[in-house]
């Protein structure tokens, strides 16, 4: 008996989606290997956050088909809830709950969602405050932290729900200037430690030397894809040159 074949972390294929009559996204397709880091780039209202909505069913494409793990998450059928679960998610704003400590806000949704022990869920979230380096905040409220310290916190609240893959839509925007770069190294580190991962960003830096593709998006299509030092460093299109330029 052979291994089946490992397919695509995530696949897109023709995805469109329109709210009334603006198409957002006209076609996508594209795919991250498991282990691998994708950063989307493109201008503002190219789609980008609508296409990270598609792929956790935030949002319901109107076409096209999304594959994520072999489980072909766009068939009606799907067990949302249930893949949700499967999917890290890491927005701009981290909406931390405000209330509870910084452990507790890597426990909550262990326990409810989970079902694991008090104990267990503990131990997990105390493992992943410590891979983003904040074992030293466990007992502070979020409103204690620096704003690039709290991002960290939700980091480590989606990953002590063992997610698959883990999505990022602009996690450093929000931010000082000062707290990027920790968020940026915790974000590498994940990467190093072969978690699949699908970036928005306007970190060229983190693009460029972390991502294994970079995908260029405007106007609801992919324009160029490639590796980072291509597309970063030596992109084709004139709509990739314009861009960067105004980015780099
Ligand atoms: P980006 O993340 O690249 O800036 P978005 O995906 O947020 O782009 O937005 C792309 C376009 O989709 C924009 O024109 C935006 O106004 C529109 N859009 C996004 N979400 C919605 C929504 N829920 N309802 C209506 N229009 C939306
Ligand atoms: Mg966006």
């Amino acid at each position: 008996m052979t291994d089946a074949p490992v397919g695509p972390a995530i696949q897109l294929t023709g995805v469109t989606k329109s709210f009334g009559d603006n198409e957002v996204l006209r076609g996508i397709s594209l795919a991250v290997n498991p282990g691998d880091v994708v950063c989307l780039i493109g201008p503002s209202g190219s789609g980008k956050s609508t296409l990270l909505r598609c792929v956790n069913l935030l949002e319901t494409p109107n076409s096209g088909e999304i594959v994520v793990n072999g489980t072909v998450v766009t068939d009606p059928e799907v067990d949302i809830d249930g893949f949700r679960r499967r999917v890290g998610l890491v927005f701009q704003h981290f909406n931390l709950f405000p209330h509870l400590t910084v452990l507790e806000n890597c426990v909550v949704s262990q326990v409810k969602v989970l079902k694991r022990s008090r104990a267990e869920a503990v131990e997990v979230a105390e493992r992943n405050l410590a891979r983003v380096g904040l074992s030293d905040k466990a007992a502070a409220r979020p409103a204690a932290l620096s704003g690039g310290q709290q991002q960290r916190v939700a980091i480590a609240r989606a990953l002590s729900m063992d997610p698959e893959l883990m999505l990022f839509d602009e996690p450093t925007s929000a931010l000082d200037p000062e707290t990027v770069g920790d968020v940026l190294a915790v974000m590498r580190e994940l990467a190093d430690a072969g978690m699949t991962m699908l970036v928005v960003t306007h970190e060229m830096g983190f693009a460029r030397e972390v991502a294994d593709r970079v995908v260029f998006m405007d106007g609801g299509v992919v324009v160029e894809e490639g590796p980072a030092a291509q597309v970063i460093t030596a992109p084709q299109n004139p709509r990739t040159q314009e861009f960067l330029s105004r980015v780099l």
